[in-house]
């Protein structure tokens, strides 16, 4: 696509709406206070139009908020994959029925995503606030396997209350066929602040979940395990997890997923609540590239500054610290614990 910049990952958000209420929920927008808007599948198609108008994108993840409330969901993932994008759906799974996932599968998404947070119902349940949520993501991973393989994955949010239960669940989702599991510990922001007492990690724990995952990856060498959410690595040294793969941050916008929502607004990630710019005023390239906002993203921590391992940490997740002290430029709350 000559003349757009590109732009390899964006995670795409349809909407703000959502048919749970997990109790860790990172979206900056919910605290619990407002009702969310009903999906608007207009806007979303307009704004989707407008922003492959203005990059060529590599992989473009559909997420919310539930993606699955938007009821034109196939129109937007055929529309992004004519343009050449790649598209994943990230999805708590209630609504991916038989039919979704077919019309998924011959659109030619390549990837779906479904957390599982328990091997026990009741546990699963009590962090996603919704009765018999367990049972349908149970059910939706089990299509998501036999209709794309190694295209499913599903993700684990570590938190205090299910870190526990951690071996039985990734048994559980060994039997259902997956083959790629994204293991998040629990990052502040959303409603998870309010519910921070009861999710929040301490170190041991945290260091007990990362061990319980690598012995049984180490087990399991045919299923990859990634931790998506990165860590300050003087919280958690990730060297005595050689089978988990760790990802860590990077201001750079070329390697790490940029967000836009439906209704254009453009942000660091999905985790970040800070709006760089909206679409409907700015090219996306332009925001991305505007020094002003580089240099907002340069800024080191002072915690950080003479740290050896600043360059592969960058101060851990900092979209954190914008949910918990409105500032960037400060190293990861979880510092704290
Ligand atoms: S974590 Fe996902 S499924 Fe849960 S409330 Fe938030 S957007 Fe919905
Ligand atoms: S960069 Fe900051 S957060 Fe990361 S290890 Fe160093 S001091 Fe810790
Ligand atoms: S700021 Fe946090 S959520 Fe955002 S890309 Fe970096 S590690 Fe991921």
């Amino acid at each position: 696509m000559s003349g757009l910049p590109h732009i390899d990952n964006i995670v795409f958000e349809l909407t703000e709406a959502c048919n749970q209420c997990c109790r860790f929920c990172y979206n900056y927008w919910r605290d619990g206070s407002t009702p969310l808007p009903p999906p608007d599948p207009r806007l979303v198609r307009r704004t989707l139009r407008k922003l492959l108008s203005q990059a060529s994108v590599g992989t473009i993840s559909f997420s919310g908020g539930e993606p699955m409330l938007l009821r034109n969901i196939h129109d937007l993932a055929l529309r992004a994959r004519f343009k050449g994008a790649r598209v994943n759906v990230l999805t708590n799974g209630g609504l991916l029925t038989e039919d979704a996932i077919a019309n998924f599968k011959s659109i030619g998404v390549g990837a779906v995503q479904i957390p599982l947070l328990s091997a026990e119902e009741a546990v699963h349940d009590y962090l996603t606030q919704v009765p018999g949520s367990w049972k349908k993501a149970v059910d939706a991973t089990r299509r998501a396997v036999e209709a794309f393989g190694k295209g499913a994955f599903t993700v684990l949010v570590i938190t205090r209350v299910n870190a526990p239960g951690i071996p039985e669940t990734l048994r559980l989702i060994d039997r259902l066929g997956i083959r790629g599991v994204m293991v998040n510990r629990f990052n502040l922001g959303g409603m998870g602040l309010k519910n921070l007492r009861e999710l929040e990690l301490d170190r041991d724990t945290l260091h007990k979940a990362f061990a319980d995952v690598e012995s049984f990856a180490a087990a399991h060498p045919d299923i990859r395990f990634v931790s998506g959410v990165c860590t300050p690595i003087c919280v958690m040294d990730p060297s005595p997890y050689p089978h988990i793969q760790f990802t860590y941050c990077t201001t750079d916008f070329t390697r790490r997923p940029v967000t836009v929502s439906f209704r254009g607004d453009v942000r660091f990630c999905n985790h970040s609540p800070h709006v760089l710019g909206n679409i409907y005023d700015r090219p996306v390239g332009e925001i991305l590239t505007d020094p002003e906002i580089i240099a907002r993203y340069a800024e080191i921590p002072d915690h950080c500054r003479d740290c050896k391992l600043l360059k592969r940490c960058n101060g851990g997740c900092r979209a954190a610290s914008e949910q918990v002290f409105g500032t960037f430029s400060r190293p990861d709350p979880l510092l704290k614990i």
